[in-house]
């Protein structure tokens, strides 16, 4: 059996190696591989490495920063098909689908390849009579990300190549179900030329990710992941000091008015909310359909689910996969079990050769109300519920009576209803006919109430602010002091 290991200090290990946990193909069901759990001294050796890492590359020139990054962004391009084959062998994605991520990831790269432009501070000539101020960015020192399964590849590159860029080491803690992309990642940081113990990989658990928490070494801590998990991430990481941005679950909704061109609604809406086999943070779980819009939407969203081929995610063919555990499967099988008004039921999907495979397919439940469980539930599978409303200010109030606040999206032809949605919601991501509305990387991703904990959302600008500290400078150079004039009074300025 394959063990996946650590990378520390721009090697691959072992570390401990005490505990394991199986990493499945969810298309076969089958283990494929184990990945070791790591200890508080595996954490100890990775943030001693990146601390070390760190007295030189926090203040190695822009330009060599620069320039390791430009060769980073190129090695994942080169890398972008074998980077995805390994995201679809261990989450189960359609290939495609692992593409598309391994992309938006690379985005983020691109974004951080502009490092010089982003670090180059403020200044202010002549603030008062001879005196200068200018203001700079440092980096933090070791910063920590632990990632969900859900984006091997996309999630963690929302974080480190915006902290290393910015100066900064760091220890990225994957998730335990698909750990091999992190350790390709960090082999081609290796081949771009960042020293060592820039970028280490520390694999495992919760046992893990408390010890990072709780580190005196780790200066800051990035988590996306569920909301229970995000809460206690932020709690414990806020009580030891840490700078702390931690994003949590989702429930997004898409509303469609009677204006929108249906075909079109209904397109996006089953893409988005069956693509990844539903597991996406910013996948449309909830549609709010209102008015007249309810019927033919609801016909024409059946047609589209019972249409999607679900297969293998390596299989060419297929337009979904499995999900990503068995676990996950019962879990999601049991949600729809009790709900009422199942109109296309995922439960028995067959796929030929794969009967062990974790697959759910494609399920819509409609007439669905706010106290259900499929409503109040973060599924995480390809499960659409649809509510309906009489208006949209009955759809705004749904959305903003919800507790999650990541993304939501608007079918319409009416600039004007477009408008009043945008402006009332409580959430932090809007799309007006757009389904997925991932922000691009150079602005910030982020969602509103228990989608976030923590002050800043990830890359972008604010993924800038996160990974640095504001250093602020004010300079005088008398040309000739007259003696005796000491002023015990505030300084102002003249
Ligand atoms: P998860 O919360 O179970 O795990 C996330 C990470 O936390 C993993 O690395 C895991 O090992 C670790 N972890 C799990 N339990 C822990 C505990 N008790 N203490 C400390 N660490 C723990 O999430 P998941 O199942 O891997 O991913 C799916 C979830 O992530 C969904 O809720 C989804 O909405 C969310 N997500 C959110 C965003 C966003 O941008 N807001 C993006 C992607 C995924």
């Amino acid at each position: 059996m394959r063990t996946i290991g650590h990378w520390i200090g721009g090697r691959p290990s072992t570390g401990s190696a005490t505990r394991h946990a199986p990493v499945f193909d969810p298309a076969t069901g089958a283990e494929q591989a184990r990945v070791v759990l790591g200890e508080a001294a595996d954490v100890d050796l990775a943030v001693r490495a990146a601390a070390k890492a760190f007295e030189s590359w926090g203040t190695a020139s822009l330009t060599s920063r620069t320039r390791v990054m430009f060769r980073f962004r190129d090695l994942v391009e080169r890398h972008l098909d074998e980077l995805a084959e390994l995201v679809a062998a261990e989450h189960g994605k359609v290939v495609d689908d692992a593409r598309g991520e391994v992309v938006r990831g690379m985005e983020v790269a691109e974004y951080a390849c502009g490092l010089a432009e982003l670090l180059k501070g403020e200044y202010s000539q002549q603030a008062s009579t001879g005196v200068d101020v200018f203001s700079v960015r440092e980096p933090l020192g070791v910063c920590a990300g632990v990632s969900p399964f859900n984006f091997p590849v996309m999630v963690p590159m929302w974080m480190h190549p915006v902290a290393i860029a910015c100066g900064n080491t760091f220890v990225l803690k994957p998730s335990e179900r698909d750990p091999s992309a992190s350790i390709r990642i960090a082999e081609l940081y290796a081949e771009a030329g960042l020293p060592e113990g820039v970028f280490n990989v520390v694999q495992g658990d919760r046992v893990t990710v408390d010890a990072l928490l709780d580190h005196p070494g780790v200066a800051a801590v990035s988590f996306v992941g569920s909301t229970p998990v995000a809460r206690h991430v932020h709690e414990r990481a806020g009580r030891s000091g840490k700078r702390v941005q931690a994003l949590g679950g989702a429930k997004n909704h898409a509303v469609v008015l009677p204006d929108a061109d249906l075909d079109f609604a209904a397109d996006q809406i089953a893409g988005a909310a069956y693509g990844s086999a539903g597991q996406r943070c910013m996948a449309i779980s909830a549609v709010v359909a209102v008015g007249d819009a309810a019927g033919p939407l609801v016909e024409r969203l059946a047609e589209r689910a019972r249409a999607i081929k679900v297969g293998p995610g390596r299989d060419p063919g297929s337009e979904m996969g499995p999900v990503v555990t068995h676990a996950s499967r019962e879990r999601i099988t049991a949600i729809i079990e009790g709900a009422d008004g199942v109109l296309v039921d995922g439960r028995d999907v067959a796929v030929p050769g794969h009967p062990d495979g974790f697959f759910v397919g494609p399920t819509l439940v409609d007439g669905v109300t706010p106290g259900m469980e499929v409503y109040t539930e973060e599924v995480f599978g390809p499960v659409l519920a649809v509510l309906r409303a009489e208006t949209l200010d009955d759809a705004i109030e749904v959305i903003n009576a919800n507790p999650y606040g990541n993304g939501t999206a608007i079918f319409t032809n009416s600039g004007e209803a477009a408008q009043t949605f945008r402006r009332r919601v409580h959430v932090g991501m809007i799309g007006v006919n757009v389904p997925i509305p991932v922000p691009m990387a150079y602005h910030s991703f982020g969602g509103w109430k228990d989608s976030l904990f923590g002050d800043t959302h990830v890359h972008g600008p604010e993924g800038v602010r996160f990974y640095t500290r504001a250093k602020v400078t004010t300079t005088r150079w008398p040309r000739s002091t007259p003696a005796g004039h000491t002023s015990l009074s505030f300084p102002t300025s003249a």
